[in-house]
């Protein structure tokens, strides 16, 4: 175990550590519930706030799960919650000041009921300066743990409830690998799979890799267990989950790992598997190969490209130009026809010029996305690129942001009009959000459906009928 600073009784995140990467392979660990933890929550309520992507909603999963062996019951009102959670994202400043003005803003809250415990958890808590900035400032946070030692949580939270002290432990080695930790899913039909954990990427403007630990790979056994359980239990859809899956297996000295995993899921026979994120640089045939050859592997892929200039790409320590994705999807294109392409985006890099912001440009009319997160770049702490030259105003990123997110609406809305009239089949997950006789879910391309039908379908895969055609959405109705 690396060395971690203390302060009084704390154990705070160390930034030099995080990016640190040992060469061991990560043992497996399995968690057990203490029976002095088992009825502390009893009559009491939980409330968990998560942000950022699907890794964190992961996580969020198992915090609540182990709440509920404690004997809390979840409520989604703050004002009646006993413990609040909020499981956060690092990955831009603008989000994690909105985090703590929510926190902030709590402060009455907790002078009046000073026996209500705030807890920090997810990627901010395993920002060095996050960290003491909270420990100075809001001292209505009572717990703060980090994302390596989350099944810690009814241990760490116990002892805030007797003792009333304020509990911080955040870890900055990643430790091993916790099994047999439970989950309440948001969902019944659609599941996330974590088939790893990490990142050792080091892309020069991200933080994940500090936050999140070196890449270690979950056993093939652990993840095909929790498939076919999953399974039993209804779940109909699959979602596996990992900061950059293709690096899966590497740690466990496995050639072209993820292939021969997403082989493996898909022979378990569950309807519907889907996976992120992949990174370019480690894309292989092979997997694109395993993606054809089984109907139940669904036809869209998440692929960030981040830039279309090579220039960029490097300094972003990406790995790949712009001509090798683009070739990457060519041969998705063409093996697997139909396949949806969705990416991630970031305009207004340190120093881009107009000729880097063009070469995007040209590179998003090529691939013609259905969809792009696009994003202003977000400077983080700690990162290469956080120290990087930047003379581009923020005036001209925003009007390049602009520029893009045009160009993006435009294509998806060409591309969502080859499904006029077509039938989709779709994985109903209830009610649509604005009108409850409104059904809805996501086909296999994954288009978010929403559509009428004589009953519920909560569920069930269900051929739709394309009626009408949005930028980010299709309606229809059920046959
Ligand atoms: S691949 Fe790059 S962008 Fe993705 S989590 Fe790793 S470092 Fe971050």
């Amino acid at each position: 175990m690396k060395p971690m600073k203390k302060d009084e009784n704390y154990i705070l995140p160390d930034h030099a550590a995080e990016r640190r990467r040992s060469r061991n392979a990560a043992e497996t660990a399995f968690f057990e519930m203490g029976e002095q933890n088992r009825m502390a929550g009893l009559h009491k309520k939980y409330y968990i706030r998560t942000y950022g992507c699907q890794a964190n909603v992961r996580d969020g999963e198992t915090m609540a799960g182990m709440l509920e062996m404690m004997g809390f019951e979840k409520t989604e009102d703050m004002q009646e919650a006993d413990v609040l959670l909020f499981n956060t994202c690092a990955v831009r400043q603008a989000a994690e000041e909105r985090v703590l003005g929510e926190i902030g803003s709590l402060k009455p809250m907790i002078l009046a009921h000073p026996e209500k415990i705030i807890g920090l958890c997810g990627c901010m808590a395993q920002e060095e300066t996050i960290v003491r900035r909270v420990l100075q400032k809001y001292p209505q946070v009572k717990l703060i743990f980090g994302t390596h030692n989350i099944h810690r949580l009814p241990d760490l939270l116990s002892q805030v409830m007797h003792t009333g002290n304020r509990m911080v432990e955040v870890l900055s080695e990643e430790g091993k690998i916790v099994e047999n930790l439970p989950a309440k899913r948001t969902q019944q039909y659609k599941a996330f799979v974590n088939i790893m954990y990490g990142c050792n990427k080091f892309c020069t403007y991200c933080i994940v890799p500090y936050t999140r630990g070196k890449e270690r790979s979950r056993t093939r056994q652990d993840i095909l267990r929790e498939i076919r359980d999953l399974q039993e239990n209804g779940c109909r859809e699959a979602v596996l989950l990992g900061q950059n899956v293709n690096a899966y297996g590497k740690d466990l000295n496995e050639t072209d790992g993820f292939t021969a995993l997403l082989r493996d899921c898909a022979r378990t026979g569950i309807d519907r598997i889907r996976f992120y994120t992949s990174h370019p640089r480690d894309y292989s045939s092979a997997t694109i190969d395993v993606m054809r050859e089984y109907p139940n592997i669904m036809p869209s892929l998440h692929l960030p490209v981040q830039s279309g200039s090579d220039a960029i790409l490097k300094r972003m320590n990406r790995g790949y130009t712009a001509e090798s994705y683009m070739r990457l999807y060519d041969e998705m294109k063409e093996k697997i026809p139909g396949i949806t392409f969705t990416t991630d985006l970031i305009v207004g890099f340190p120093d881009e010029s107009d000729e880097d912001f063009e070469d995007t440009l040209k590179l998003v009319d090529y691939c013609r996305f259905d969809l792009a997160y696009s994003f202003i770049y977000s400077p983080r702490e700690g990162t290469p690129a956080a120290s990087m030259p930047d003379s581009i105003p923020m005036e001209v990123k925003k009007e390049r942001l602009q520029i893009l997110n045009s160009r993006l609406a435009q294509y998806a809305n060409e591309n969502n009009q080859r499904f006029k009239g077509q039938v989709l089949e779709v994985l109903c997950e209830g009610s649509s959000k604005k009108n409850d006789d409104v059904y809805s879910g996501y086909s296999r391309e994954n288009k978010l459906v929403n559509f009428r039908a004589d009953r519920n379908p909560e569920g069930e895969l269900v051929n739709v009928e394309i009626t009408d055609i949005h930028s980010f959405s299709l309606d229809g109705k059920a046959l």
